[in-house]
């Protein structure tokens, strides 16, 4: 393993996954130097490699939607931006409802979204059809639509990202572990990695499912927790579905990529922890396989081609943690994402870079604020909208 050029930088930024990527660009852009990233895997190894690619708008709290809808704005700029299609596609999200309470819920959420000024739409099941043909609707009371909602491929995501910080002078080493800070008087001094320690008064814990590993190296208490989900991608068949499909009663979620592959998954529970690595399961094969054609029985024949599993990274509230963490001035939490990080990194890393620089932020502390489940509990919004 390389070690750092540098004995000491400005921030150094652990995961070099979307989050961490993201964050390095903004300071690049601030103009703030030398910034180091470090990964202890490959790039896209992580979350970031491992995801549906899905990217929405439509969220029960307004501060999500607002983090949501800059993000969306940032990737349709992204080609121009970082030099690389990732195949953005506004094809919409559709959410199905089964019961009255669930078209409840989601009423709730285009209530916030439509004050926000994104026009979603309430679909009666005669409606579906136009939106997503090829259902079956047996048992759908109705859903939610949301147009401006989208997919996009990761990879070159973060191809694009990575190959920009670097041309911005960000240093970025992979296979290099961060196996905690150094700090005195409450203040972080430099960051330990396996081949010695570097100097730093900031450093960002961007590891998406294992920051809570980290935070605890850095002997601060996490409030977030790792689960591992699991997801598939089928054979390719004549493109058909525009939206990615989210079902509410057990978060069955896929959507059609351009090259025509079904790609989803749904939630099944596995015990918290990245102990057990990320396998497949047949247990989830033969769960979404029995999901996915009971909604769409074209799909009844086709192979599957691939299935993996990564880690979402949940918070109590559904919220992510961005910001300084009250217990140790220069360490930026920019983690607990939960299943959504994607969709929210561009706009989410921009407070994470302003709080490194100590700039003002318009999010509210009592919402993302790292601190904020600290001290005695407390009623508090949840983001209960944890869904594709
Ligand atoms: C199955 C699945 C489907 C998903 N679908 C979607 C979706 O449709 N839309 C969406 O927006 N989000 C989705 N997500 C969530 C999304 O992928 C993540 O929230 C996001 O990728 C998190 O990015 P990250 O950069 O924080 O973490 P990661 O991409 O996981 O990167 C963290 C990096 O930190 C590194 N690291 C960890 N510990 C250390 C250490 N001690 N030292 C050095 N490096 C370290 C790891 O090697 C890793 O590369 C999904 C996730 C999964 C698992």
């Amino acid at each position: 393993m390389m070690p750092p050029s540098r004995e000491r930088y400005h921030t150094v930024v652990v995961g070099a996954g979307i989050v961490g990527l993201f964050t390095a660009y903004h300071l690049a852009r601030a103009g703030v130097g030398p910034v180091l990233v470090v990964d202890r895997g490959f790039l896209s190894g992580g979350a970031s490699g491992r995801n549906g690619g899905g990217v929405r708008q439509q969220w029960e709290t307004a501060a999500t939607v607002r983090l949501a809808r800059e993000s969306v704005d940032a990737y349709r700029r992204f080609g121009g931006e970082f030099g690389y299609n990732i195949w953005f596609r506004q094809g919409g999200y559709l959410f199905l409802a089964e019961s009255p309470n669930e078209l409840e819920r989601l009423r709730r959420v285009r209530t916030v979204v439509e004050r926000e000024g994104l026009r979603s739409r309430e679909l009666t099941r005669s409606e579906i059809p136009r939106y997503a043909n090829g259902l079956e609707l047996d048992g759908v009371v109705g859903g939610t639509f949301l147009q401006s909602d989208g997919t996009l491929y990761p990879f070159p995501a973060i191809w694009g990202l990575y190959e920009t910080v670097r041309s911005l002078g960000v240093e970025v080493l992979l296979g290099a572990e961060a196996t905690g800070v150094s700090a005195s008087q409450g203040k972080v001094r430099g960051l330990h990695l396996a081949t010695g320690p570097v100097a730093t008064d900031a450093v960002v814990n961007a590891a998406g499912g294992w920051s809570s590993e980290f935070s605890r190296r850095c002997g601060l208490a996490p409030s977030n927790t790792p689960t591992r989900h699991e997801i598939l991608a089928t054979e390719p068949l004549k493109p058909f579905l525009d939206p990615m499909v989210v079902r509410l009663s057990d978060g069955l979620y896929f959507s059609q990529t351009m090259r025509g592959e079904i790609v989803g998954g749904l939630t099944l529970s596995h015990p918290p922890g990245t102990a057990p690595g990320m396998p497949s399961s047949a247990r989830f094969l033969r769960a979404m396989s029995r999901a996915l054609t009971q909604l769409v029985p074209r799909l009844a024949t086709l192979g599957i081609l691939r299935a993996w599993s990564g880690f979402y990274d949940d918070t109590p509230d559904g919220l992510p943690l961005i910001g300084e963490d009250p217990r140790l001035i220069g360490f930026f939490q920019a983690n607990g994402f939960g299943g959504h990080g994607f969709m929210l990194a561009p706009a989410s890393t921009r407070r994470v870079a302003q709080a490194v620089l100590g700039q003002p932020s318009d999010l509210d502390p009592a919402l993302f604020g790292p601190g904020r489940f600290l001290g005695p509990p407390r009623e508090r919004p949840v983001e209960g909208a944890q869904l594709g």
